[in-house]
């Protein structure tokens, strides 16, 4: 079986350094881990900064992009596999094909509506892999404020706060998905959704 990864992150190339050393750092720790990382295939922003440190490693690295895309030369052109399709949902259901895990960095609302969708899935049954937020500089905090409310005043579940594990450095990002997920998948308790 491949190890594979997902990565849902920021296409913008003017968000701080910080956020860039932190996806490189992460990148370099997947491709250790042996994981190849499938990810939406810009060449720009954390986007850039994860193709091009999988390359630098020696890592596999997919982007899936909408033909549209291309058009507007967005695509990252040195990456090991590009797979072009036609619309942002084909893409969006190829970005989590044979995943074993899907780890959201900091981003815009590509980003966060990538993140919800796999959370909307995985709280009804249909995607059961590790969902791993990795809240660099506390950047998802107001997030994460959002999603305790919703509990508080009953929108989901308590035990819906633990869709995603928020971590906050990259080192923990690889043993949080072996912790969750040694290989099988784990099957949430669709009894209690
Ligand atoms: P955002 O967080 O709004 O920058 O959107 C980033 C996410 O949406 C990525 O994970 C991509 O899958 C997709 N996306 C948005 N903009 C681009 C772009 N310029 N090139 C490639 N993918 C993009």
């Amino acid at each position: 079986m491949n190890k594979q990864v997902t990565i849902y992150c920021a296409s913008s190339p003017k968000v701080p350094k910080i956020y860039f050393d932190s996806a490189e750092e992460l990148t370099r720790l997947l491709v250790e881990a042996g994981y190849g990382i499938r990810y939406g295939g810009g060449a720009k922003g954390l986007m850039g900064i994860v193709a091009d440190t999988a390359l630098e490693f020696g890592g596999k690295i997919t982007g899936i992009i909408p033909r549209f895309m291309i058009d507007v030369e967005w695509e990252h052109k040195g990456v090991t596999e590009m797979i072009h399709v036609k619309t942002m949902h084909q893409r969006k259901e190829l970005l989590i094909d044979g995943t074993q895990a899907v780890i959201a960095l900091p981003g815009g609302i590509g980003t966060l509506e990538e993140l919800f969708e796999v959370m909307s899935w995985k709280k009804l049954g249909q995607f059961p892999h590790p969902i791993i937020l990795l809240n660099t500089n506390n950047y998802y905090d107001p997030l994460i404020e959002m999603s305790k409310r919703m509990v508080d005043e009953s929108f989901m579940r308590s035990e819906h706060n633990h869709l995603w594990k928020v971590v906050s450095e990259p080192s923990e990002v690889v043993p949080a998905i072996l912790a969750t997920n040694p290989w099988g998948p784990q099957v949430i308790n669709f009894a209690s959704v």
